[in-house]
Formats: C-alpha cells, sequence, structure tokens
C-alpha cells in the first residue's frame, strides 16, 4: 500500500484540494480523500487530472514528422491525395524493428505530454512483398510491445482493409494493409484476444479502414461482429471520399452507414469532417462517438468538424493524434475550439450560449468517451476500485500558483504551454517524472537508429 498527496485532484465534482490517495500493490485506488492518512508516502508538489486517452493512432506516421510540409518539384500543388501518397512510400519501407523503434518512442512522448492510454489504428500489417508475416500477429506484438515499453496502456485497433477503392479490388500500393477476407480478420482478432486475455494494459477493438476499404456486406459484418469491443473506422474526411461514396452507394458515407448498418454506441468514427445535419442527427442517434483529430485534420487540410452545433445536440467526442504531425491533447482541444471561435466570431462556443465551463466540458467528453474509444467505462475520473492513471500538472508553473480552484482546469487546457505537465502516473508507477520519462535514453536511442533508415 502507498499513501500520496497531490495539492489537488480534478474529479467530476470540481477540485479536491490537497488530496489524499493510497494505491494497493497493483497501483488500483483504494481511498480518496482531503483529509491526510497518519503516514505519507509521497507527498507531489503537482495537481492530478485524469490521464488522457488519445483515441486515434497510427504510430509508423510518426517517423515522417517534418518530412512532407513542403511541395516537392513537379508535383504542382499538395492536398491529403498527395500526402497519402508520400506516406505510402513511408509506410513501404517500415521493418517490424523500425515499427517497434517508432512506436516506443512516441507513445514515450504521448505520456510525457498528458496521454495514458492509446487506441492504436493499425494498418501496417503484413510484409514488404504483400504477405502475412511467419508470425501473423508481428505487427501488432510489436506495437503491445512498445506501448508496454513505453509505460502507455494500449488498446490495439487491428483494420479491415482490402480494397483499393468504392468497388475495387485489391492494390500493389496497400499490399502490406490488405487482408484476404473478413474470416482471417476475425481470426487475427480471436488471435489476439486470447494472446492478451490477461494482460490489464492491453485491450483489442475492432477497425474498418474506411467505407471504400471494404465492399457493403464487409462493412456490415465487421459492424456487427462484436458489440462488446469498441469499432473505429475513418469516414467522411475528405469530399473526394463523400463524393465517391456518394456514386458507389448513393449515398454519403454517414447516412450510408447508419442506414444500412447496426452502428451503435461502440462505434467510433474517426473525423466524420463532412456531414450534414441529418447525418450529424443519425450519428447522435445511434449515440455513435466522433474522435476528432484535429492537429492533423488540419494539417492535411480536411476541414472543420462542426463542432458547437453537434455538442449542443447531444453529440459524443473525444480526441486523437492521428499522424502526431502534433503531441498535444489541450493543443488539439484549443484548435477544435478556435477553429469554431474564428468561423463564428464567438467565444466559448462548446458551451451554445449556454452558462457553463469550456474547459470542463471539453474534459468531460475527452475522457468519458475517451476512455469508451479504447473499450472502457468509468464514472468519475478518479475512482476506488481503478487504476491510478494521473497527469500531472507542475505547481510551480507560474499560472499554477492561483490559490483558489477557480479557472484552474481552464488554465491547464487553455493557458499552459507543454512544459508544465511534467508527470504521468500509470497504475501508480511514475512513468514520467519531473518532466522526464523513466526510460528515455534507451528508447532515443533505438528511435534515432530507426529515424535514420527512413526516407
Ligand atoms: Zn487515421
Amino acid at each position: 500500500m502507498k499513501n500520496w498527496k497531490f495539492k489537488g485532484i480534478y474529479l467530476k465534482k470540481g477540485w479536491v484540494s490537497p488530496a489524499y490517495i493510497s494505491t494497493d500493490e497493483s497501483g488500483k485506488i483504494i481511498a480518496i480523500s482531503n483529509e491526510s492518512p497518519a503516514v505519507l508516502d509521497e507527498v507531489v508538489n503537482g495537481y492530478a487530472i485524469a490521464s488522457i486517452t488519445n483515441a486515434h493512432s497510427h504510430a509508423f506516421q510518426y517517423g515522417m514528422v517534418g518530412l512532407t510540409e513542403n511541395i516537392p518539384k513537379g508535383q504542382g500543388g499538395d492536398n491529403f491525395w498527395s500526402w497519402r501518397d508520400r506516406m505510402y512510400r513511408i509506410a513501404d519501407q517500415i521493418t517490424p524493428e523500425q515499427t517497434e523503434a517508432i512506436a516506443t518512442m512516441l507513445y514515450a512522448e504521448m505520456t510525457r505530454v498528458g496521454y495514458g492510454h492509446v487506441v492504436e489504428f493499425h494498418y501496417l500489417r503484413n510484409d514488404q512483398s504483400g504477405k502475412y508475416y511467419d508470425n501473423p500477429n508481428e505487427m501488432s506484438d510489436r506495437l503491445i510491445s512498445a506501448a508496454k515499453k513505453a509505460g502507455i496502456k494500449i488498446t490495439l485497433v487491428p483494420v479491415y482493409y482490402r480494397c483499393s477503392g468504392f468497388g475495387k479490388g485489391p492494390s500493389y500500393a496497400q499490399r502490406r494493409f490488405q487482408f484476404s477476407s473478413t474470416e482471417d480478420y476475425f481470426k487475427h482478432i480471436e488471435s489476439l484476444k486470447s494472446q492478451y486475455k490477461d494482460d490489464t494494459g492491453v485491450d483489442i477493438g475492432l477497425g474498418l479502414h474506411s467505407m471504400r476499404a471494404a465492399s457493403s456486406e464487409e462493412i456490415k459484418e465487421i459492424i456487427a461482429y462484436n458489440k462488446e469491443l469498441p469499432c473505429h473506422l475513418h469516414i467522411s474526411e475528405q469530399m473526394q471520399e463523400v463524393n465517391a461514396c456518394v456514386e458507389h452507394f448513393g449515398a454519403r458515407p454517414v447516412e450510408w452507414l447508419t442506414n444500412e448498418t447496426e452502428v451503435g454506441s461502440n462505434c467510433h468514427l474517426v473525423h466524420s469532417t463532412h456531414i450534414t445535419e441529418s447525418e450529424m442527427s443519425a450519428i447522435i442517434k445511434a449515440n455513435a462517438n466522433v474522435v476528432v483529430c484535429p492537429t492533423t485534420e488540419g494539417n492535411l487540410g480536411d476541414g472543420f468538424f462542426p463542432i458547437a452545433e453537434y455538442i449542443n445536440n447531444g453529440g459524443r467526442w473525444c480526441i486523437g493524434s492521428d499522424s502526431h504531425i502534433t503531441l498535444n491533447p489541450f493543443e488539439e482541444v484549443r484548435l477544435l475550439d478556435y477553429g469554431q471561435r474564428m468561423a463564428k466570431q464567438q467565444r466559448n462556443v462548446f458551451l451554445n450560449a449556454k452558462a457553463g465551463d469550456s474547459a470542463a466540458l471539453a474534459f468531460e467528453a475527452v475522457i468519458d468517451n475517451g476512455r469508451m474509444a479504447a473499450g472502457k467505462q468509468t464514472q468519475d475520473y478518479f475512482e476506488v476500485g481503478s487504476d491510478l492513471d494521473a497527469v500531472i500538472v507542475d505547481a510551480n508553473s507560474p499560472l499554477m500558483g492561483r490559490a483558489s480552484d477557480e479557472g484552474r482546469l481552464a488554465t491547464i487546457i487553455y493557458g499552459l504551454d507543454i512544459g508544465a505537465i511534467n508527470g504521468q502516473i500509470s497504475s501508480g508507477k511514475w512513468v514520467v517524472k519531473s518532466g522526464h520519462h523513466t526510460n528515455k535514453e534507451e528508447i532515443l536511442n533505438a528511435f534515432s537508429k530507426a529515424l535514420c533508415d527512413i526516407h
């Protein structure tokens, strides 16, 4: 047993300051109080908030950050599709060893900036010739191993990918992503589930790359396969994709999905950028969740998700860092919010002119729906019986010096630079302490080696 003291912890009812948490040997919370126990084992000079779930990640893309902010000679302009060509060139090269080294570094960095759980949307699974590896779980095992080394919890979402476009078959460019059938895909899911069933830091989810990556029957089959598992898919990210869907299915992507499949609360629609009012209503009616990835959506020129209207109608949402062009959960929230503030020339647009607190609203959505996206569900941010997973905000950061609880969460979400986030505790153990990942040097060495070989 261990007794912790924090300057404060943030619960749904607000701040408890100071706060005392006791944990058992496995790092589970056994008591939360505002009264000190007789013995204190660790006094933390910081405020604890719940660890954030990064609900959408493609780990290998971290290896190409910074390489596509230019237009090569002869390319003309640049958009999502030309970026995708360059991303495929990187995906073609990456070995299992590099995948593990890149993912370990990425996940370690995630813990440093406040993420305690990652949902890895994993489609780079075949060898360079497009064949399954001898161990069909090779790439999945590498990603899970990376998460363990980095000290982040993972929900691995193997992604079904078979077609190169609406009504098309497989293609050479996507050979490393493809499954040959849903039967093969479900076999893969079941094998991972049984391999990791006793591992508390690992969950397995279902994934479908996009509407263009599977036939209508396959889409229905995957959505219906197992309602107990979270099911993720990219949708309505680009207008070209929306138009192709209308041409092929006679309906827009969300329209078709909500009409034709059993989409429900376990479904997590990544992006959903281009939706009509009736599609928005259909997502909300199905109680599905939208995973918004604002910094990637901005970087790729996708468009703005209509967050204010969506919240006003009761929509569920959370965030992901997707391509990892930016790793900062608070910046994801700010960009999502500020894009709409600028477009509407209004402030606090999350609140739709109702009284409330933007930071509290955003935090609740990001934590609660993020946990569901990872296949988890809890009531409060910290609860007796749950793992102590916490992000620590440095109490010495200038703006954290305010004595009152008022505005503290909004200061963290809207005001602080990432340097003020200086700790991560996972299942009662320090993963990041005083701003440093406990295993950084070793992870960085392997990452630098992997990066040298990627062009
Ligand atoms: Zn994505």
